[in-house]
């Protein structure tokens, strides 16, 4: 056997596992597109390889040899294309964002109320397109009940849950301290936020540009100016169910996002109870809502992912398909520095997000300085208004991006070559809408349909 023979079924070999294992992953993920287009990619190059073991020399030679040089140079254009530049970027010091302006705390005003008139009066630019907006039944009402009443029960279920949970994000502190290191208090905190759930965690400092200035809602008085001294942030991130997020814009996006908060919340309240029994302070921060800083930015500085085209935290291990959790502490800590994860490439290259997106409220142009950030600024009037029309919080988004794909080997292989390659990205770019489809098809069945 010559040796381009041997060669080039080097080649054969690789790329028959690899579209192999690619249709097993897209079988196991119910992925029915990329599951029949990656199984007959490895059928076709299964059969020309037997084809060309077949032949007879010297055209074997030659036909193994041109499949090995092949190979060879598009990995050479793999390794030596430069690696993905962008970071980050920052200008000045943002400042403090007020929870009273955040929509959320928006549609919680009630009308006819003093909080609704204050708020208004203050910014009466939000009052039409807010009043618009609210002609649209709400989020988990009754009139989207009718639609999946199993799914929304259970959501609405979920988010009573939290709100008992509410005024459990602090309490007292240990008279006692536990004196650690903080490399120690820090490798103690994750082992626990790991073993309570969590999977990604990290350390970032808490800059007070990242403390609301007041609250919009949660039980605190609305209009309380927020005060959170503590020197530290613990961020972390829980992965939602793929296959529930795969039938986004429907009632199990919803379910699921409800579950993480729960989740999240149970980790953030016992995590900080567990601190102040070390003897320091600190406090949980929960969806539901009693957030008193924002979570997104630490989330990036804790080194957990960057933000990406559709605005939100793109974490290193789930993509965009995770939810957060936070606590802040005096707990002495050290730091983890923000990750370079190549994503403000890719997303320049990619637009998946704002192609898919039913509001149409993702940009698809360049970045813009909001706040002191460089940053793709999300529509969220139109998102928000999305959501009341799905009667979930939509996760379109979330589905379709390629950052989204199960955290499994295969697709963590993709992931780790993207991050050093900006033609792998291109590949990836274009890869993702040939197997999964420029606009994906959403799953049909939650795993909680009967
Ligand atoms: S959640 Fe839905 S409406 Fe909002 S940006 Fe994402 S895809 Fe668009
Ligand atoms: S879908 Fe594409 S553009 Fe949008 S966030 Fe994900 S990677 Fe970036």
């Amino acid at each position: 056997m010559s040796i381009w023979v041997v060669t080039g079924e080097v080649s054969f070999i690789v790329l028959i596992l690899f579209f192999l294992l690619f249709s097993i992953y897209s079988l196991l993920e119910k992925e029915k597109r990329a599951f029949l287009r990656s199984l007959v990619l490895f059928l076709l190059i299964a059969a020309i390889d037997i084809f060309f073991i077949l032949i007879s020399i010297p055209l074997k030679n030659y036909l193994f040899g041109t499949v090995f040089v092949l190979s060879v140079v598009i990995l050479l254009i793999l390794i030596c294309s430069p690696s993905p530049k962008q970071a980050m970027k920052f200008i000045g010091k943002p400042r403090k964002i007020d929870e009273r302006d955040v929509i959320f705390a928006r549609f919680d005003y009630r009308e006819g109320t003093k909080i609704f008139k204050d708020y208004y009066e203050r910014r009466p630019e939000y009052k039409k397109i807010d009043d618009d907006i609210r002609k649209i039944p709400d989020i988990l009402s009754a009139p989207h009940m009718k639609k999946n009443p199993l799914h929304y029960s259970l959501a609405n279920a979920e988010f009573n849950f939290l709100e008992n949970q509410l005024t459990q994000v602090g309490g007292e502190i240990s008279p006692e301290k536990v004196e650690l290191s903080s490399s120690e208090n820090s490798q103690m905190i994750k082992n626990i936020i790991k073993y309570l759930g969590s999977e990604l965690c990290g350390i970032c400092a808490l800059k007070q540009e990242y403390v609301y200035s007041y609250v919009g809602r949660g039980p605190e008085p609305y209009s309380k100016k927020i005060e959170v001294n503590h020197k530290y942030a613990i961020v972390f991130a829980l992965e939602m169910e793929f296959e529930m997020v795969a039938m986004a814009p429907e009632a199990p996006v919803i379910v699921e996002t409800g579950k993480k908060y729960v989740e999240a919340a149970k980790i953030s309240i016992i995590a900080a109870d567990f601190i102040r029994h070390l003897g320091y302070s600190a406090r949980a921060h929960i969806a539901g809502s009693n957030y008193q800083a924002i979570l997104p930015p630490l989330g990036w500085k804790a080194g957990l992912g960057e933000l990406g085209r559709m605005s939100i935290l793109i974490t290193r291990k789930f993509g965009p398909r995770a939810r957060l959790g936070l606590i802040t502490t005096d707990l002495p800590l050290t730091l983890d520095k923000p990750v370079k994860l190549g994503i403000q490439d890719f997303c320049q290259k990619c637009q998946k997000c704002a192609r898919n997106c039913p509001a149409q409220a993702i940009p698809y142009g360049e970045k813009v300085e909001e706040n002191g950030v460089f940053k793709w600024v999300l529509n969220r009037e139109e998102c928000y208004r999305f959501w009341r029309k799905a009667g979930t919080d939509c996760a379109v988004c979330i589905f379709v991006c390629p950052y989204s794909k199960p955290d499994n080997l295969f697709h963590n292989l993709i992931r780790k070559i993207t991050s050093k390659s900006s033609f792998a990205q291109s590949l990836s770019v274009w890869g993702d809408d040939f197997f999964y489809g420029r606009i994906p098809i959403r799953h049909k069945k939650s795993p909680l349909d009967i």
